[in-house]
């Protein structure tokens, strides 16, 4: 077996692993780095690797740096089959389509700036539409947690639920080579134990080689009944003094967790039922709709809301705004509303109009409830910037800016290591998908013989 890293090496986005294994060519995830605009560069670069020469690829999940280059590798000649779990593949298709879209509007832009600056030529984008639509053609088998797929003569695939978003999956490959059987599983995003709507993450009992997210290897979470206290309190305290409270939101999952815990806390009296809460982004309302469809994915209390009819996403105040008009309406709002909207980590999307118009007002609040890279905009105001630049203008940060990170997808410390040591026979881990120093906090505390931090394009062959 050889394994090479072409994406979320020593850094958290691009997730992008290349398998060769039995004489096939298997590629594991196919993510866009994301970041500031400089990334563009990296996901304009060649892959490392030919697209054509590849057998399949198999997701692990939907999040847009697991699967947004894959219409740039059917542009570049892919011509296998994707796959990965029925809820991945619904989920996928969202989010290819939006980031096509998103592609093309940023390719108009590096052409209107080239105008400007006396150019002609037209930018083309990274990948169009009808890219995001033929790399969804590909979309074959969907896989179901814990039964073996025959990927390819000799190699098998099992998937395991990762417990991080709807369809989420930890890939265990196992292939025959030269008389021995071998084995190396792929982490995925791995979840956080323990949370209302999705089961907690499974592992194999076995694995040779584990390739391993390290998100959060340095750090801990705090108490997720803690976490829920302190929204419910921003909001209420945010109410209090006539502000918004804008909560910058992941599409895929947090923003149907963050509809749970509002209803939960008006069922609970820690909130007003007559809140106003705006869904303002068409993809997350779209994925609520492909949640509200795969109710076996939840947990048993979960499961049992949709059987006695009650929707755990339905907030009595809900107010979806899909369409442009809608969402500039609710700016006139200065206080008083909750306004969930992406993107999560601030880098593009409608939460950016809200951040112009509340950013500067000392009343209002910006909650976050999940992961934001280094070099986003996100990341800065958490970091305690004093000024955001948003549409060519500066604007003050004067509200108050919470970050609850006990509501996180990801698992920490404590959560990595319990995973790994779940697995038995592992003679090496490659550490992967996250950024350097919480890489080398996690590889200090784990105790197996071999651990590495691979780079960017490295190639290793993997013995048994
Ligand atoms: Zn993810």
């Amino acid at each position: 077996m050889k394994l090479s890293f072409h994406g979320a090496a020593q850094g958290v986005t691009g997730s992008c692993f290349l398998l060769e294994a039995a004489g096939y060519r298997i590629l594991i995830d196919c993510g866009l780095f994301q970041g500031s605009r400089e990334l563009h560069e990296d996901n304009v670069a060649p892959f490392g690797f030919d697209p054509a020469s590849l057998d399949c690829v198999v997701l692990t999940h939907a999040h847009l740096d697991h699967c947004g280059r894959l219409p740039l590798l059917v542009k570049r000649g892919f011509r296998g089959e994707i796959m990965a779990t029925q809820a991945t593949f619904e989920l996928a298709r969202l989010v290819l389509l939006d980031a096509a879209h998103l592609q093309e509007e940023e390719a108009r832009r590096r052409t209107r700036v080239a105008q400007r600056r006396g150019r002609e030529d037209s930018e083309a984008p990274l990948y169009s539409i009808v890219d995001a639509l033929d790399a969804i053609a590909r979309f074959d088998r969907a896989a179901s947690y814990r039964q073996p797929m025959t990927i390819r003569p000799g190699v098998v695939a099992t998937l395991f639920d990762a417990g991080h978003i709807l369809g989420s999956a930890s890939v265990l490959i196992e292939a025959e080579e030269g008389g021995f059987r071998r084995s190396i599983l792929f982490s995925g995003d791995i979840g956080n134990g323990g949370r209302l709507l999705l089961k907690s993450p499974e592992t194999p009992d076995q694995a040779d080689s584990i390739v391993m997210e390290t998100t959060y290897g340095d750090r801990l979470h705090r108490q997720f009944s803690a976490s829920r206290g302190e929204l419910y309190d921003a909001i209420n305290r945010t109410f209090a003094r006539g502000g918004n409270v804008l909560i910058p939101t992941f599409a895929l999952e947090r923003a149907q967790e963050i509809l749970f815990f509002l209803r939960q806390g008006i069922e609970e009296n820690r909130l007003s039922p007559s809140v106003p809460v705006f869904l303002d982004s068409p993809m997350a309302i779209s994925a609520t709709e492909i949640f509200e469809r795969h109710r076996d994915s939840f947990t048993p209390a979960v499961a049992a809301m949709f059987e006695s009819g009650k929707d755990p996403f339905k907030v009595p105040g809900l107010r979806l705004t899909r369409e442009t008009a809608d969402s500039v309406a609710i700016n006139r709002i200065t206080g008083g509303a909750v306004i969930m909207a992406g993107a999560g980590m601030c880098t593009g999307g409608r939460i950016r109009h809200h951040l112009r118009h509340n950013l500067w007002r000392p009343e209002a609040s910006i909650v976050f409830v999940g992961y934001a890279a280094a070099g986003t905009l996100g990341r800065r105001i958490i970091d305690g910037a004093k000024e955001a630049q948003l549409f060519g203008e500066d604007i003050p940060v004067r509200a108050q800016i919470h970050t609850i990170n006990g509501f996180s997808a990801h698992a920490d410390q404590n959560e990595l290591f319990a995973w790994q040591e779940k697995i038995a026979g592992k003679r090496a881990i490659f550490l992967v998908h996250g950024e350097v120093p919480a890489m080398q906090a996690f590889a200090a505390r784990i105790a197996a013989p071999q651990v590495s931090i691979p780079q960017l394009g490295e190639r290793v062959t993997i013995e048994s």
